[in-house]
């Protein structure tokens, strides 16, 4: 839901970042409020999940540029420990494996860590339990999961639904979903995007990078937004996923093209 009065939770201005030497991110500006749902679309390649790293704080990108302020503090100046324990959560595209550390174990430390840090009870391993056995039935996973290592041997939509579970748990104040729609069937999408929409409320904030609509299909974004070359190029409401199923990204080159070469034109007349 669209609330304008509701506090900033992120706030990106005219953000620009280089990997390895090569700018990627090049005046990326978004702003999220508590209770709303943003969508990020756009081309492979854009920036996507650039982004949800430098969000993350990824040690491999250098920003260049802009400012990025969470909850009113400077986010670039956290490490990214003090991140996750602030509330922001990000589900990757492609989710590690920790081989020797089980589920469960590495559920609990990033739980407590975040309590801690939020001076609120830690919990031990009975009370935990109780815990997370409630959030599996969120993403209808078997409890054998839990005493297995971290996403070793998961197949892919395990995976993804193994995130879903970390989310849960953890109850982030910033999700940030980076393709966790990608590669799943039409069940461990449905069960994925009732997580999402479980999770979703007036207190937090959801990211949803996604390449196709068909999330959107399950769950409802306040605000789509399309990145193309490392920044984001036009926003809109959900009828902008839907329109980007149709026509595709080309239609929205097309139309920046002749948006910019009419500001050409404009300024040559006026000029
Ligand atoms: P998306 O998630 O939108 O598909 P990414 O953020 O993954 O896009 O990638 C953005 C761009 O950054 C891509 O063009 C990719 O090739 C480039 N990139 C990623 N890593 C490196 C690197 N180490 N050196 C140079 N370019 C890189
Ligand atoms: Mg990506």
């Amino acid at each position: 839901m669209i609330r304008e009065n509701s506090p900033v939770i992120l706030s990106v201005r005219d953000l620009s970042a280089e990997i390895d030497g090569t700018p990627i991110l090049k005046g990326l500006s978004l702003e999220i409020r508590a209770g709303e749902i943003h969508a990020i679309m756009g081309p492979n390649g854009s920036g996507k999940s650039t982004f949800s790293k430098i969000l993350a704080g990824h040690p491999d990108y250098r920003v260049t540029g802009g400012e990025i302020l969470y909850l009113g503090k400077n986010l670039l100046e956290m490490e990214p420990e003090e991140r996750a324990w602030a509330g922001i959560f990000l589900a990757f595209q492609y989710p590690i494996e920790v081989p020797g550390v089980s589920n469960l174990d590495f559920l609990r430390a990033a739980y407590n860590a975040r309590q801690k840090y939020r001076d609120q009870p830690e919990l031990d391993a009975l009370d935990f339990d109780d815990l997370v056995r409630e959030k599996l039935d969120i993403v209808k996973m078997d409890p054998a999961f839990l005493e297995r290592s971290v996403n070793e041997g998961f197949s892919g939509g395990e995976k993804k639904r193994n995130e879903i579970l970390q989310m849960a748990v953890l109850e982030p104040t910033l999700a940030i979903l980076d393709e966790t729609d990608s590669g799943l069937d039409i069940d461990a999408l449905r069960i994925v995007a009732q997580g999402i929409n479980r999770l979703a409320g007036s207190e937090n904030a959801m990211l949803l990078i996604t390449h196709y609509q068909r999330l959107l299909d399950y769950v409802t974004p306040d605000y789509v937004h399309v990145m193309e070359g490392g920044r984001i190029v036009i926003s809109g409401d959900k009828t902008l996923a839907l329109e980007l199923e149709e026509r595709g990204y080309d239609w929205i080159k097309t139309q920046l093209g002749q948006e910019s070469a009419a500001a050409t034109s404009r300024r040559e007349e006026e000029g």
